[in-house]
């Protein structure tokens, strides 16, 4: 078994980690003031000019295909890069990307979705979480219903990503309810100007969902992406997506956070030795390093998988449990070696542990990621030792 990286992809991995030391690091100062104010870390011009200057070196569109612009980065290079932008507070991504389900759009929908945000000309939603139906998203109630060659879209959306700028969204309806979501939903591409509305959600993080309300918004039949009846897969497909990103973040936020820890403890003293010298700290951080290095494993096998082609998703729910609760873990350890300075808005650190706290929650919470492990196993589809 290799365990090594490639030439390119150490190069890669590289890059980014001198982009996050000159670019966003000092920026983090403001950041954490800005965050004490209850404002965003970067505002969208920033963002974009970070975006900007990353794609004058060629990083631009890392998952997007070349022929579309992007640098069509395989899986395990995406994780890597993803650890490496874990590493910095400053809420930052490269640009370029699209929601992977728009390249199943047509080719007018290609012009008029996929290539504008890839180009960041706009802005996109994926909503399928409603009021009723989180965790059991076969339970969505918005509807849609056909009137002429249009659907007349009703219903409310909750917890929506990106959903208080973007200027569409790709909305799963039911348009067959006696059918249910699985085989009875349909994805929708609906421009905000057709006329639904939203409302911010504020939550104990960084994060700002927002809340869609459709009132009879009248989508034509031209803005169905993929085929009626196709909602549910689609829906998997970009909820899928991310499930090795996220615990690849969570390893890089760990990473971070420990080294402050074990310099701290080197540092800070009490009764007359650094705090380092207790035994009760030490484990503290090797048992921090242990699952940190335990998940780096897992995510970079589910993103393996994902290049071999092999069926990543057993593999990507146990990368996304196991990050989730282990930068859960090391973040609250990290903030006790800490003590009080560890509470206090000083540091990032009590931000992170607001931050990963939703890593347990959005795209399957611990327990369905769980659940998934056990029905797999359970059913035969996987076999113990050979997941
Ligand atoms: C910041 C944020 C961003 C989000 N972004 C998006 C987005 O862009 N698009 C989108 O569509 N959605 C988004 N979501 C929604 C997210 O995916 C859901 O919040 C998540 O799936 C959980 O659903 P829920 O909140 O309704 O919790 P529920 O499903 O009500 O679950 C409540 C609790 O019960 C547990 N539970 C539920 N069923 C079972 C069971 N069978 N066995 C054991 N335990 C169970 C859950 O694990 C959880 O602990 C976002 C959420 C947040 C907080």
């Amino acid at each position: 078994m290799e365990f090594g990286l490639t030439d390119e992809q150490r190069a890669i991995r590289d890059t980014v980690r001198d982009f996050v030391r000159k670019e966003l690091s000092p920026r983090e100062p403001e950041v954490l003031a800005r965050d004490r104010r209850g404002e965003p870390g970067l505002t969208r011009e920033e963002l974009t000019g970070l975006q900007a200057k990353a794609r004058g070196f060629g990083f631009w569109g890392l998952s997007t295909p070349e022929e579309h612009g992007g640098m069509g980065l395989d899986a395990v290079t995406q994780a890597l890069i993803h650890t490496e932008l874990g590493r910095s507070y400053v809420p930052f991504t490269f640009g370029g990307e699209a929601d992977n389900i728009l390249y199943e759009a047509n080719d007018a929908q290609r012009a008029e979705y996929l290539v504008p945000t890839i180009e960041g000309d706009r802005i996109s939603c994926f909503a399928i979480t409603e009021p009723g139906a989180g965790s059991d998203a076969a339970n969505i109630r918005l509807t849609a219903r056909p009137d002429g060659d249009d659907w007349l879209l009703s219903g409310e959306k909750t917890f929506i990503t990106n959903g208080n700028d973007a200027d569409f969204a790709i909305v799963i309806a039911l348009t067959d309810p006696a059918a249910g979501a699985r085989g009875g939903s349909t994805a929708f591409l609906v421009d905000r100007s057709m006329g639904w509305t939203s409302s911010p959600i504020v939550t104990m993080g960084p994060a700002e969902p927002a809340s869609l309300f459709f009132d009879q918004v009248r989508v034509p039949s031209s803005h169905i992406l993929g085929e009626v009846g196709q909602g549910w897969r689609l829906a998997m497909r970009w909820i899928g997506r991310g499930r090795y990103l996220i615990p690849a973040r969570a390893v890089g936020i760990a990473e971070r956070a420990l080294t402050m820890a074990i310099e701290y403890a080197k540092t800070r003293e009490t009764f007359g030795a650094p705090i380092a010298a207790n035994q009760a700290i030490q484990w503290m951080i090797a048992d921090s390093e242990l699952e940190l290095e335990a998940a780096r494993l897992l995510v970079l096998r589910a993103a393996w998988l994902v290049d071999t082609g092999a069926d990543p998703r057993h593999a990507s729910s146990m990368a996304k449990l196991s990050g989730a609760a282990m930068v859960n873990r090391v973040v609250d350890r990290v903030l006790q070696i800490h003590g009080g300075m560890g509470y206090t808005r000083e540091l990032p650190i009590e931000r992170w542990y607001r931050e990963v706290r939703l890593f347990r929650i959005f795209e399957g919470t611990d327990e369905m990621q769980r659940l998934i492990l056990a029905r797999d196993l359970l059913r035969g589809h996987t076999k113990v030792g050979l997941a």
